[in-house]
């Protein structure tokens, strides 16, 4: 599969669908997820054309890499998260429940967050 740059994390970055900004430099952007699961609930992108994690640490350069790790630290920051605790999220793929194929990590905190995964059943 090749990256559709119709997908709406593509046009938050064009700036054709809005997002609120609460982070942003020259390799990532985080904005609230728009149906958020936790108090806190933001979204962190890369910039570049990635669909999921796999592509994106396959193909990104060592300063994407870098500033998107660090990047994510500084939202975790911004948000506060860090003193209860918080969970990081990246669907990709059928398998992983991947929506938006756009390489994106969820910060989820606010309130206990509960098991990692539903039992199976
Ligand atoms: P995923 O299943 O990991 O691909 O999750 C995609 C996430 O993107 C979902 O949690 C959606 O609520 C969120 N989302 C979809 N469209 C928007 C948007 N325009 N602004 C912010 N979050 C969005």
């Amino acid at each position: 599969m090749t990256y559709d740059p119709e997908n709406v994390f593509a046009k938050i970055l064009r700036g054709e669908i809005p997002a609120k900004k609460l982070y942003e430099d020259d390799v990532a952007l985080a904005f609230p997820d728009l149906h958020p699961q936790a108090p806190t609930h933001v979204l962190v992108i890369p910039k570049g054309p990635y669909k999921n994690h796999d592509d994106f640490s396959a193909h990104a350069t060592d300063a994407e890499i870098a500033g998107f790790t660090r990047a994510i630290g500084k939202v975790i920051d911004i948000t506060g998260a860090a003193d209860q605790g918080y969970r990081l999220i990246a669907n990709c793929g059928a398998h992983g429940g991947q929506e938006v194929p756009h390489y994106h990590v969820h910060i989820l905190a606010g309130r206990k967050l509960g098991r990692m995964l539903p039992s199976a059943s």
